[in-house]
């Protein structure tokens, strides 16, 4: 890949995940959670999550796409793949990548209200406040990051570095403006 610095180590990650499942587990304790992964970017935080939670889990996943920049979502916002099981009454913890604007999550967050959860959080692994575009703020945050184009632990650009273990800022001189998935 091109110039790129690493911002959070796989240690720091390994440890913050920790400390969220401990809190997680904390909150929940005596119930039944419905974890919603929103693929792709969740994959690699979701697995290294729900292991360190400690109260029956049940896992489902939602695919969407916004239509716009690679590095930029829309704001409109289209389920690709829904989940395979109701939530209604359910305890429901959407783990996503990362926020930004903050649209894809306010749109997620009120298609999952509208099924009437027991309860709804959202747990984002980074946080770019700086660039928020709706009122939403996450309930579990790993951590928050300066407005800087990250990759790996999930994260991709075009479709790559999904899987490098710690999270790097990639250097974004002419890949401005490219489509792309979520
Ligand atoms: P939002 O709707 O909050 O603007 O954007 C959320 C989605 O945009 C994330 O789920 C992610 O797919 C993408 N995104 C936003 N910032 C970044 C980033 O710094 N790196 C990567 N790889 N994706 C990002
Ligand atoms: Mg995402
Ligand atoms: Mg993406």
């Amino acid at each position: 890949m091109g110039a790129s610095k690493v911002l959070l180590t796989k240690k720091q990650i390994q440890s913050r995940v920790r400390e969220l499942g401990q809190s997680i587990t904390y909150d929940y304790a005596g119930h039944e959670l419905v974890v919603v992964g929103i693929l792709t970017g969740s994959f690699i935080f979701l697995a290294d999550l729900v292991r360190t939670i400690d109260v029956p889990v049940v896992i489902d996943f939602m695919s969407l796409s916004s239509y716009g920049a690679l590095t930029e979502s829309s704001g409109e916002v289209r389920i690709l793949k829904d989940l395979e099981m109701p939530v209604e009454g359910k305890n429901v913890l959407v783990v996503e990548d990362i926020v930004d604007t903050g649209l894809t999550l306010t749109y997620v967050v009120e298609v999952l209200k509208k099924r009437r959860p027991q309860s709804l959080k959202v747990c984002v692994l980074l946080d770019k406040p700086s660039r928020r575009k709706t009122a939403f703020v996450p309930d579990y945050c790993g951590f928050v990051i300066p407005d800087e184009f990250v990759v790996g632990y999930g994260l991709d650009y075009a479709g790559k570095y999904r899987n490098l273990p710690d999270i790097r800022i990639l250097e974004l001189k002419k890949a401005k403006g490219q489509g792309g998935d979520e």
